[in-house]
């Protein structure tokens, strides 16, 4: 892997320097393409790349030009690079995250970064939303991805998220005296419209691309309530107007229904974990058009750790029991309901490169698996308005392709085991 991805990197480098590379294209034959749009799989077909970018797909497997490489699938399902709506590339929780950060450098969380986007990639996830650091880490891991010092998915980062005093994402939550201190707009902590609107353009100067708040309590922070509204509809308005002006989009961590309901009215793009969304809420969602992001992996994984005495810290651990459960019955209904869905798994929470097992989950809660695949794919990236660009494998798109062996339309846990993944028409995994 490591000298074809290094080959990758010459020939996409060769390109930037203006010097034109030998004018061959990249062939896949595909047994079965799911192409993000349709809602019936495509036999037999032939998908031509030429410098990242699709530029033809045809019926039929097309014998290959001179020159050209042939990457025969022909016993697979081809799909278009997966979307995570919800990662932290940053870290990857254990029983030691709370203390890491007193003897972490930002230079370790930015290596250790590396490992978990590379994982990710291989696993077929070409693009990811970062929603939360501690600062800037992932803008420099969206740097060096970007740059191609090493491999990983194309991120869309929030940087660090916003949260009120003591609120889901004030980092000193919970810590003795001396380290408890009043952090402001520059750590993302807002109480009041001028600190919101401060925040975003802070993280607009930080290097972000979105921006993400809790708008209500969480499962893992060091603080009592698992739920409850953390922001005022005039600090979510604030947030979200002063974003429309620097061309961002919002994700709102949220569990509670009243944060939910607020956030909606204030007009955010996503609904993250979204565990007590009533039918009021969903309604209200479909009729602003707000997609939820499910993250049932995260409520799966918690449930989990809380049997285990001693993993969560005791201001945790009831959180986690009572929350993580509920995430499943809500996935249900709100499938039923016909809330838009985008795929996201909180991958961080659960560890990093297994973000597929998320599909088996969506499927366990009735959702058909041609769905499943459209909400990280095309679905995800209308979230992101990358969708002229990204999320489907038609011509002129960006040559983001995966594929696994078999049908995962007859069996969703393939999506676990990717054995191809091109990004940007660079492969870093082939059978
Ligand atoms: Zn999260």
């Amino acid at each position: 892997m490591g000298l074809k991805w290094l080959r990758g990197v010459v020939m996409v480098s060769l390109a930037w320097c203006g010097v034109p590379s030998a004018d061959a294209a990249t062939i896949i034959h595909a047994a079965r393409l799911i192409d993000g749009r349709n809602d019936e799989p495509a036999l037999q077909m032939t998908i031509v790349i030429d410098e990242g970018r699709i530029t033809a797909i045809a019926k039929g497997y097309q014998v290959p030009g001179n020159g050209d490489t042939l990457i025969a699938l022909t016993e697979h399902t081809v799909m278009p690079g997966l979307m995570d709506m919800h990662t932290h590339l940053q870290s990857q929780h254990s029983k030691d995250t709370y203390t890491e950060r007193f003897f972490m450098e930002q230079a370790d969380y930015a290596l250790r970064s590396t490992v978990y986007a590379r994982v990710t990639l291989l696993a077929g996830f070409t693009t990811v939303r970062d929603l939360g650091d501690n600062g800037v880490n992932s803008v420099a891991l969206r740097k060096a991805i970007d740059q191609g010092w090493v491999p990983g998915p194309r991120i869309f980062t929030a940087g660090k998220s916003l949260a009120t005093t003591g609120g889901h994402a004030d980092p000193t939550n919970s810590l003795r005296g001396e380290y408890r201190r009043d952090a402001g707009p520059l750590e993302g902590v807002i109480n009041g419209v001028d600190d919101a609107r401060k925040a975003v353009r802070q993280r607009y100067k930080d290097g972000a691309d979105l921006i993400k708040l809790t708008a209500t309590g969480g499962i893992l922070s060091l603080a009592a309530n698992g739920q409850n509204p953390q922001f005022t509809y005039d600090e979510l308005k604030a947030i979200v107007e002063t974003a429309r002006d620097y061309g961002m989009t919002v994700a709102v961590h949220a569990h509670g229904t009243e944060g939910i309901k607020r956030a909606v009215l204030a007009g955010v793009d996503s609904i993250e974990h979204g565990t007590f969304m009533t039918d009021e809420t969903m309604e209200l969602m479909k009729e602003r058009g707000t997609y939820w992001v499910p993250t049932n992996m995260a409520g799966e994984w918690v449930a989990e750790k809380a049997r285990e005495p001693g993993y969560f810290p005791e201001i945790v651990r009831p959180k986690a029991a009572a929350i993580g459960p509920v995430i499943k019955e809500t996935f249900a209904k709100a499938y039923q309901s016909g809330v838009k869905i985008a795929f996201g798994t909180d991958s961080g929470v659960s560890p990093h490169g297994q973000n597929a097992r998320e599909f088996e989950l969506m499927v366990a809660g009735g959702m058909p698996p041609m769905k499943a695949i459209q909400s990280a794919t095309l679905e995800a990236a209308r979230l992101m308005k990358i969708e002229e660009r990204l999320g489907t494998v038609e011509a002129n798109k960006t040559a983001d392709i995966v594929a696994v062996k078999g049908n995962p339309l007859e069996n969703i846990r393939l999506m676990q085991n990717i054995v191809f993944v091109m990004k940007e028409g660079v492969i870093y995994k082939q059978p």
